[in-house]
């Protein structure tokens, strides 16, 4: 049985609420440290950037990466901060203020911002069955996160302009990301629409995810 979509105006809110953590700046992108790191195995068949992580692809409990820093002071996979970090200096370049909000979550990380915003729903009046039901919409399970994979991050505009968002989902492929969780595709991905959620999968991947519109799970089509 599918999970009861958000309310609006709790989803709205919640949209809003997300541009306005917006808090800090990032300083200059063009001083990305630049990744030195080896590149890893790849995880079974596919390579490392194609890896899906979803409600029903949990991570592997022995998975690990290595990581690097960004400025803002989050950090990401190592093999993908150079790609990022390029896009997010494009992004600038084109009039806006991205800043990586969110990037790698460690497990707990994960469980805390799940038990966190349960809270707030729970203060907002839900009960804790509708609660989590709610977060559940937004917020994956400890362990079946892309942010514990290390390719994904949530980007904001330091003004809340919406505008970004418009522009990396048109440009973002070139640079081998992909809006993970597009409108209208929820029933597909789980997860509801996140316009500031980006994952690295590779320019080619993410070219034909665009041009094709469709979602990871769908890929190759
Ligand atoms: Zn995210």
């Amino acid at each position: 049985m599918p999970r009861r979509r958000l309310p609006a105006l709790l989803s709205l809110a919640l949209f809003i609420g997300a541009i306005a953590l917006a808090a800090h700046g990032i300083g200059s992108l063009a001083g990305a440290p630049a990744s030195t790191i080896a590149p890893q195995a790849a995880t079974g068949e596919q390579p490392w950037y194609l890896v899906l992580v979803n409600s029903t692809h949990p991570l592997p409990d022995d998975f690990s990466i290595q990581t690097a820093k960004m400025p803002g002071g989050e950090t990401v996979d190592a093999r993908i901060a150079d790609p990022l970090a390029q896009m997010l200096d494009a992004c600038t370049a084109a009039g806006y203020h991205p800043f990586v909000r969110s990037g790698y979550r460690t497990r707990e990380t994960q469980q805390a911002i799940l038990d966190n915003r349960i809270k707030d729903y729970e203060a907002e009046g839900l009960s804790p069955e509708r609660a989590r039901d709610a977060v559940l919409d937004w917020v994956a399970l400890p362990g079946t996160s892309e942010h514990e994979l290390g390719l994904a991050v949530d980007i904001n505009d330091e003004n809340g302009d919406a505008g970004m968002y418009d522009w990396l989902a048109e440009h973002a492929h070139e640079y081998g990301f992909i809006q993970r969780y597009p409108p209208e595709k929820s029933s597909i991905t789980g997860i509801s629409h996140e316009p500031w959620h980006y994952r690295y999968v590779g320019e080619e991947a993410a070219t034909a995810i665009y041009e094709e519109g469709i979602t990871l799970e769908e890929y190759p089509a």
